[in-house]
């Protein structure tokens, strides 16, 4: 469902230095998979996240999500895609100061869906990742990991097919990161969403159908001894770096 063809996105920097950021990476993911990418900070994660979800130019190279290049897209295209196929957890908490956990977990949907509609929707979402009692709470007296749930409550909202997700268990300690990762996974697995989950915590591989490693923009072998050693038994771990589907239970070869 999603295949990145040898995509480089190259900075400009001020001076005449160009940042390699993401030099030349392929690969692909089907759907309903879970593939996490690890990689240290600096290796181009967010850069290449940005770029599947047609916020960023590559500089040279396509992502293909279902077939389409989504560097093609018009503005209008590119934000309706963003809408209805795309979920996005980004690295900051975009939530909104003074607004209440469920008033900020609609914000995506109420682009195209009535207040009440889209309330019913998201509150069953909220309920599941154990916001039930804090609904009408407001955004800043939240915790951090409430504060993550409520914007992947967001993110799946509109029920897309593909989940992009940032450092998902940046701010959490290892508790907290573990039952977002537990949630996140369970409820992808459920819907049959495929994500790529992009950290620097290893925990986060442990989670993953699939492990990619990121080093200086360029895929490197996945070396899951060095700190990797917890992946939970039912997860195979691969470790080949550039080759697509990953078979599996939903994966049925689709793009
Ligand atoms: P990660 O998310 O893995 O920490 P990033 O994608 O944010 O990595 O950054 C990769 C590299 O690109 C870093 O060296 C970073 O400083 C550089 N970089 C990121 N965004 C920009 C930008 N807008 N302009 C110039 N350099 C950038
Ligand atoms: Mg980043």
């Amino acid at each position: 469902m999603l295949e990145l063809r040898d995509l480089v996105k190259h900075y400009r920097t001020a001076g005449e230095e160009t940042v390699r950021a993401v030099d030349g990476v392929s690969m692909s993911v089907s759907q309903g998979e879970m593939v996490a990418l690890y990689g240290p900070s600096g290796s181009g994660k967010t850069t290449l996240l940005l770029m599947v979800a047609a916020l960023l130019a590559p500089t040279s190279g396509k992502v293909l999500v279902n077939g389409r290049d989504v560097s093609s897209l018009s503005e209008r295209e590119a934000s309706h895609f963003r809408l209805r196929e795309m979920g996005f957890v980004r690295q900051s908490f975009d939530l909104l100061p003074g607004v209440s956990a469920i008033d900020n977990a609609v914000l995506k949907l109420l682009k195209e869906t009535p207040w009440k509609e889209a309330h019913r929707r998201v509150q069953p979402l909220l309920e599941r990742l154990g916001l039930a009692e804090r609904l009408t709470h407001r955004a800043e007296t939240l915790s951090m990991g409430e504060r993550q749930r409520v914007m992947i409550a967001r993110a799946l909202s509109t029920e897309p097919k593909l989940l992009l997700a940032d450092e998902p268990t940046g701010s959490l300690d290892t508790q907290r990161g573990r039952e977002v990762l537990e949630l996140l996974t369970e409820l992808c697995r459920e819907r049959g969403v495929a994500i790529v989950l992009v950290s620097h915590d290893p925990q986060a591989a442990g989670y993953a159908d699939r492990v990619l490693a990121l080093r200086d923009g360029r895929l490197v072998d996945y070396e899951p001894d060095q700190g990797f050693g917890s992946a939970p038994e039912r997860l195979a771990v691969r470790t080949r770096p550039t080759t697509g589907f990953a078979g599996g239970a939903g994966s049925a070869g689709a793009r």
